[in-house]
């Protein structure tokens, strides 16, 4: 990973848009602060797309994307999307999958209560997609009783993924590269190979491996050093410091070398 102040114009001058993570990248353990909120509009004001890309529940984006100043949100790392209309309508977009739902509650009671440590968590009512075990959010589950969990699963044909906060079930098999590429594709029109070219991505952990990998230019949080054994790829820029605050950094070098561009 290279430090932040190196970016050049050039990194810069292919980018048409930026595709954020949310936790402990935008968030700071789940809060907005404002120097975060405000990077987001001063990304928009140099002509970025903004697509916020996060595990969490569907539910969620929905709401944020009525609020935010942001062109589309994945949620529940990938599977599901809102794209906002220019007249500020919005379109979701949501798989098959959703419909089996019920069965990965039922696997999701069973892990909790064989590893008490880990909670359902707090947001499983707005997903529509996943369920979710809290595994870092308001408790501390070990790294070897994660591994378990996420072994147990797979054997019974479930998908697994896990961030700093939370260990994902599903049977989509998603990830939010994929997730961002399709969304990127109908609402903007650009093809795969343009969209990884033409679109940075933030991000700072496990569930933003396939990002990191798929994407030309990314960027961490200083945080993402925490979440290298769990990458296969660090991302090309790091920011000296963590989340928020990381973000507004990368957010304003991103700004500046555009403008450098612009002139
Ligand atoms: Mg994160």
């Amino acid at each position: 990973m290279k430090p932040l102040d190196q970016l050049k114009p050039s990194d810069v001058a292919p980018l048409v848009g930026v595709i954020f993570d949310l936790d402990d990248t935008l968030l700071d353990h789940g809060r907005l602060t404002e120097p975060a909120y405000g990077a987001l509009f001063r990304l928009k004001e140099v002509g970025f797309r903004l697509i916020g890309a996060t595990g969490r529940p569907y539910g969620w984006i929905e709401l944020l994307s009525r609020q935010w100043p942001v062109d589309a949100m994945i949620a529940e790392n990938g599977s599901a999307a809102v794209l906002r209309n220019s007249d500020g309508s919005l379109s979701p977009r949501l798989p098959a999958a959703a419909e089996r739902r019920a069965e990965l509650l039922s696997l999701a009671a069973r892990l909790v209560s064989q590893f008490p440590s880990a909670k359902i968590t707090s947001d499983n009512g707005a997903r529509v997609v996943d369920v979710t075990i809290d595994v870092g959010e308001s408790c501390r589950v070990p790294a070897d009783q994660i591994q378990a969990m996420c072994r147990i699963a797979r054997d019974e044909g479930v998908a697994t993924v896990v961030s700093s906060v939370h260990l994902h079930l599903t049977y989509d098999f998603p990830d939010k590269a994929a997730g961002a590429v399709r969304i990127i594709s109908e609402a903007f029109g650009e093809d795969e190979t343009a969209a990884r070219r033409r679109y940075a991505f933030i991000g700072d952990s496990g569930n933003d491996a396939a990002a990191f990998a798929a994407f030309k230019m990314t960027f961490g949080v200083a945080n993402v050093s925490a979440s290298a054994d769990t990458l296969t790829l660090l991302p090309r820029y790091v920011a000296p410091f963590p989340m928020g605050r990381g973000f507004a950094e990368i957010a304003a070098a991103l700004v500046s070398q555009k403008r450098a561009v612009n002139v």
